[in-house]
């Protein structure tokens, strides 16, 4: 066949489509001896979906919910009465100045990021280009293949905290970034995906700045933050302004297949969105907002956030590294401070193999975890050694089964070292 660019845009090996079709592929396989613990699938946590089902009864049996459910289109910018129950619940608690007009939702905040990276970063009128300013990488590989245009990113690498023993922080470092005409906005996860780094208050405040002074939006992807789901280990201040694009999602709630992201932004560049939305598929789906409505309107569902979610997230995240640390000791791996998101990220110093080959081994003895590699958009061109030597594990199953997966993590590891 004869495709266009756009075409073969998506007829390429994509980091996150290898990814998702490793998942499926196992899945799909009825692999059940297969520990998976690559992919982004949040845990099952029974008293949330147990919220949910009872909703969907609720629904159920009520005509007139049914209707609007299942029978009509929503609005190009999603379902209207859960865009106002969302800007009250943002007002009331964190006093933004926002109204329903500064939200959008979008089929999964990946269809979101799709839409917004393109619409400031790429090729502009004259001639000109520009790219998304990532001031932080490891980043989300969600984010490597969405570029319409090549050379769509340009990232920095962080600084490195080392921390007690074993742990390590990655840090934004400003004295690398600049912004020129050359950015069109700059984008942070936060906790960031794959590394469960929570961006400070101090550095979004920074970056927010800088973003200001050189007139470009700071893009926040809280798909695993503040205010919800709030899986967030340390410190993290919600934060919006009027430059600010912050995104949400419903997935690490618990509810990846209602598809349901959500954009919080200036009215003009929700106005933008909702175009697209129009365009590209009519309507957003309502499904997340109908079975989440009455948690936003009584606050319900940052109560549940910080009651619920986070502490199951914690747990496991306590567990997985204390396990790491019985199975690992005596080689020099370091891990990120777990501060937030469903993921440990390793770093395995030196290793005489690379995280490539470390995941092939992995998979052959029936574990599935994530190269670090592919967590580098737009360093693509930089050689540094840190980027093949990086894995990122994802702890939130089931225990006997994360627990399983440490251990022949840990024994792979020990083999590679002492065979190097
Ligand atoms: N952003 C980050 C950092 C993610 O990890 C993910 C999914 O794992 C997404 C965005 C997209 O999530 P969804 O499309 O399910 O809302």
């Amino acid at each position: 066949m004869d495709y266009s660019k756009f075409g073969n845009k998506f007829n390429q090996d994509a980091g996150i489509l290898s990814l998702m079709k490793d998942m499926g592929e196992a899945t799909a396989n009825g692999a059940d001896d297969l520990i998976m613990m690559g992919g982004g699938n949040p845990g099952h946590i029974p008293a949330f979906q147990e919220k949910m089902q009872r909703r969907l009864q609720d629904i159920a049996a009520d005509d007139e919910l049914c209707r609007k459910l299942l029978g009509m289109y929503c609005a190009p910018q999603g379902e209207g009465d859960f865009l106002t129950s969302l800007a009250a619940l943002l007002r009331r608690e964190y006093g933004w100045r926002i109204g329903a007009e500064n939200i959008c939702l979008t089929n999964g905040s990946q269809s979101g990021f799709f839409l917004l990276l393109n619409m400031f970063a790429g090729e502009f009128d004259g001639g000109r280009k520009k790219k998304i300013r990532l001031p932080l990488a490891p980043e989300y590989i969600g984010y490597a293949d969405i570029g319409l245009s090549s050379d769509f990113f340009v990232a920095t690498r962080p600084k490195i905290d080392r921390l007690e023993e074993h742990l390590f922080k990655y840090r934004v470092d400003f004295s690398e970034i600049t912004i020129g005409e050359e950015t069109g906005a700059v984008c942070v996860s936060r906790p960031t995906n794959p590394t469960g780094n929570v961006v400070t208050d101090q550095e979004i405040d920074g970056l927010d700045q800088l973003a200001r002074d050189a007139g470009v939006p700071l893009i926040i992807d809280s798909a695993y933050g503040v205010p919800f789901p709030g899986i967030v280990f340390s410190q993290a201040t919600p934060r919006w302004n009027e430059n600010i694009i912050l995104c949400l999602s419903l997935s690490k709630l618990g509810l990846p297949a209602v598809r349901t992201g959500i954009i919080i932004a200036s009215e003009e560049v929700i106005q933008v969105i909702s175009g697209m939305n129009a365009v590209i598929s009519l309507a957003p789906t309502g499904f997340g907002a109908f079975l989440t409505q009455q948690l936003v309107d009584t606050s319900e569902i940052l109560e549940l956030s910080n009651t619920v979610i986070r502490p199951f997230y914690q747990e496991k995240a306590l567990a997985a590294v204390r396990k790491f640390d019985q199975e690992l000791a005596g080689t020099p791996y370091k891990i990120h401070k777990p501060e937030g998101a469903i993921f440990l990220w390793l770093w395995f110093e030196n290793l005489p193999i690379s995280s490539k080959e470390l995941y092939q081994r992995l998979k052959k003895r029936g574990v599935l975890i994530i190269s670090g590699h592919y967590f580098f958009p737009g360093l693509e061109n930089d050689d540094w050694s840190h980027k093949n030597e990086c894995i990122r594990v994802n702890y939130s199953q089931d225990d006997a089964l994360v627990r399983r997966g440490i251990e022949i993590i840990g024994e792979e590891v020990k083999k590679a070292y002492m065979a190097g």
